[in-house]
């Protein structure tokens, strides 16, 4: 799960983070007392997308300016005007893929004066079987560029669980970073609250980029970006308040009520599939014969008629979906209740694109005779070679 900039802010400020002051808006009327209640001379106004890039990003509407994302403000005349400009309009960076984002949420910051933009994060690295730090001088742009063209440039730091963040490590990372005096002691303190943080929290990625020195010499976190373990969310009722609904896709929002592990994909076949293993091999496959799967979805071990139905549903309501594939090996799943429950689904929203159906292992027999009697159009299959190469001609028209 994924949290806006000013959310994450707000959360590593709680664990002693140097972070700006800040107001986040809703609407461009509240642009006014958010200014008005920061110091000035110097505002930043800033789009909350689940997405990074947004300073390099251009809006879809000419209306919101070329000034990207991501604007400085020298009055509280130009925050207002940006404001307006920004919000319900679509941003679209790098992350966002060409349809971009709407912007329904701004974060009016006081402005730091910057002497340098520098890269820091904390990831599992799995492996060392430890959560790590990776820094670099070169902050404030794409690190994937830095990784790519200097790779020298990039430091891993990897934290035993044990001692944690030891002042040996925080000497590592200030030199890597090139941190002294000021910057240097803030660092002390920084650096072991980041970690805190990360595990505190069970996060799986946090990203500052850029972690700034300012002028003064002092550090701070100029941008923020969090993700969580979504398995460990149960234990976290604050993190759980901290989701945005609008930033997910609807179909992903839809199975996580059912429990079902489900991934919106770009292709044009619908998946169903059980088994993590068995799905990523069913798209592997479906790519090998030449075109796309639609999503990964892993309806489970034990999962219920009422379950199959949902997961089925959600396929059928994707309209990019022209052809599905059922791909069940029954083990713990059963196949005559997948029969029933892809038929239930069936009656319901009918079925207006083709659909193979493989069943292999547990009650096969009683599986295919419930689907061959129910009068259906339904491809059948034999194994998952034959299967995939079936629902890629149904697709394409031959
Ligand atoms: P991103 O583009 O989505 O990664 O958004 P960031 O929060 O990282 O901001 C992008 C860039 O805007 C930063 O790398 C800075 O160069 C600039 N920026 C952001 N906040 C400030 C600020 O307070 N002062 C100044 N001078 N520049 C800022
Ligand atoms: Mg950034």
């Amino acid at each position: 799960m994924n949290i806006h900039e000013y959310q994450a802010k707000a959360l590593l400020k709680g664990f002693g983070a140097p972070v700006a002051a800040g107001v986040p808006i809703f609407t461009a009327d509240e642009a006014e007392a958010a200014a008005k209640s920061l110091p000035g001379p110097l505002w930043v106004v800033k789009s909350q997308i689940h997405a990074g890039g947004r300073g390099k990003g251009k809006f879809k509407e000419a209306s919101a300016g070329e000034k990207g994302g991501v604007r400085l403000a020298k009055s509280i005349e130009e925050v207002k005007q940006f404001a307006s400009q920004m919000l319900g309009a679509t941003l679209v960076t790098k992350q966002t893929g060409p349809a971009g984002k709407q912007v329904n949420r701004l974060y009016i910051e006081g402005g730091a004066d910057i002497d340098r933009e520098l890269y820091c994060s904390l990831l599992v690295d799995r492996s060392v079987g430890k959560v790590a730090f990776v820094v670099s001088t070169e902050g404030g742009m794409d690190i994937e560029t830095v990784a790519h063209d200097t790779p020298e440039k990039i430091i891993t730091v990897a934290i035993d669980p044990i001692s944690r963040v030891t002042a040996a490590d925080v000497a590592k990372i200030c030199a890597a970073l090139k941190l002294e005096g000021a910057a240097a002691e803030d660092a002390a303190s920084l650096f072991p609250a980041l970690y805190t943080a990360f595990t505190e929290k069970d996060m799986s990625l946090l990203e500052v980029n850029p972690l700034i020195v300012m002028k003064d010499g002092h550090l701070r976190v100029l941008d923020a970006k969090v993700s969580f373990d979504g398995n460990s969310l149960f234990r976290h009722k604050d993190v759980q308040a901290l989701r945005d609904l609008t930033e997910e896709d609807e179909k992903e929002i839809e199975a996580s009520k059912f429990d079902l592990a489900y991934v919106a994909l770009d292709g044009n076949i619908g998946c169903m599939v059980n088994g993590a293993g068995l799905a990523m091999a069913t798209m592997d496959i479906i790519k090998l014969y030449g075109a796309e799967p639609a999503n990964f979805l892993d309806v489970g071990g034990g999962a219920s008629k009422e379950k199959v139905t949902a997961a089925f549903k959600i396929i059928t309501a994707d309209p990019a979906v022209k052809g599905i594939l059922v791909n069940i090996f029954g083990g713990i799943m059963r196949c005559d209740v997948i029969a029933e429950g892809v038929l239930a689904a069936v009656r319901d929203v009918g079925l207006k694109v083709p659909l193979v159906v493989r069943l292999e292992g547990t009650n096969v027999a009683l599986g295919k005779k419930i689907i061959n009697e129910s009068g259906l159009n339904v491809i059948s299959a034999d194994d998952l070679d034959d299967a995939a190469q079936k629902i890629v001609a149904a697709v394409k028209g031959n």
